[in-house]
C-alpha cells in the first residue's frame, strides 16, 4: 500500500529551476514544504549509476538529517547518439559555474563529431525519478519521461539548465520557450508534458489526496 504525503516535508534539492517546478507540482496539494538550502543541509555525494539510485541518495540523507519526509528528484538529458550521455551526469557536464550555454554546446560538438545532424540522428530524452523518503525508512518511487529532439541552435530563456536545447514531440517550441504551464502541461488539460510532471502525476496518484 502506498503511504500518503502529509505535510510537511523537505524538497532534497539545492538546484533552484527543479526546486521551482517541484514546488509548483505541490501547490495544489498545500502541503508545507522547506528546501534543503533553506535548512542548510549539505548536498550528498549522488554515488549511484541510476536516476533512482541517486534520488534515493538524497532524500534519504534529507529525511535522517531533517526527521521530516523529504522529496528528491534526480534528473537528466539522455541524448541517444551520445550513448546516453550526459545522463546522470547532466548537471556536472555544466561544471561547478553551472555553465548549461556551455554543456549545451559540448552536446552540439559531440553530435557534429558524430555526424548526427537529422531530427531522427539528434533523439533525446528527459528522466526524472522522484522520491519520497520518511524518517522510519519508508521511500515511495516513481519515474516519468519525454521524448524529443536536441535542437540547435539552443532557443528560449525560460525554464532551467538544458530546456533551451530540447524540443518534446509533437510541439515546435522548446521547453526554453514554454512557460512553467505549458512545460508541466497537467490535467485536465494535458497528461503531463515534461519528465518532472509525468513522474509527479504517478505520485501524486499513489501518494497526495486530491486537492
Ligand atoms: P541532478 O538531478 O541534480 O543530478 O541534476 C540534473 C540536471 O539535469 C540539472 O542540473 C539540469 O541540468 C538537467 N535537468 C533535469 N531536469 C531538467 C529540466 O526539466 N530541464 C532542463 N534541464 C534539466
Amino acid at each position: 500500500m502506498p503511504r500518503l504525503l502529509t505535510g510537511p516535508i523537505v524538497i532534497a534539492t539545492h538546484n533552484p529551476g527543479k526546486l521551482r517546478e517541484m514546488h509548483e507540482l505541490l501547490a495544489p496539494y498545500g502541503i508545507d514544504a522547506q528546501s534543503a538550502g533553506e535548512l542548510g543541509l549539505p548536498e550528498p555525494e549522488e554515488s549511484g549509476t541510476t536516476f533512482a539510485a541517486n534520488a534515493r541518495i538524497k532524500a534519504e540523507a534529507a529525511a535522517k538529517a531533517t526527521g521530516k519526509v523529504a522529496f528528491a528528484d534526480d534528473s537528466g538529458l539522455v541524448v541517444e547518439a551520445l550513448g546516453g550521455e550526459p545522463g546522470i551526469h547532466s548537471a556536472r557536464w555544466a561544471g561547478p559555474d553551472k555553465d548549461f550555454r556551455g554543456a549545451m554546446n559540448h552536446i552540439q560538438t559531440l553530435l557534429i563529431e558524430r555526424g548526427a545532424r537529422t531530427p531522427e540522428q539528434r533523439r533525446a530524452h528527459f528522466i526524472a525519478a522522484l522520491c519520497l523518503a520518511w524518517p522510519d525508512g519508508h521511500i515511495e518511487a516513481f519515474e516519468g519521461r519525454v521524448d524529443g529532439v536536441a535542437v540547435w541552435p539552443p532557443r528560449g530563456f525560460l525554464g532551467f539548465g538544458y530546456d533551451p536545447l530540447f524540443q518534446p514531440d509533437g510541439f515546435d517550441r522548446t521547453f526554453g520557450e514554454m512557460t512553467a504551464e505549458e512545460k508541466h502541461g497537467l490535467p485536465p488539460q494535458g497528461q503531463g508534458l515534461s519528465h518532472r510532471a509525468r513522474a509527479f502525476i504517478k505520485l501524486a496518484a499513489a501518494c497526495l489526496r486530491k486537492p
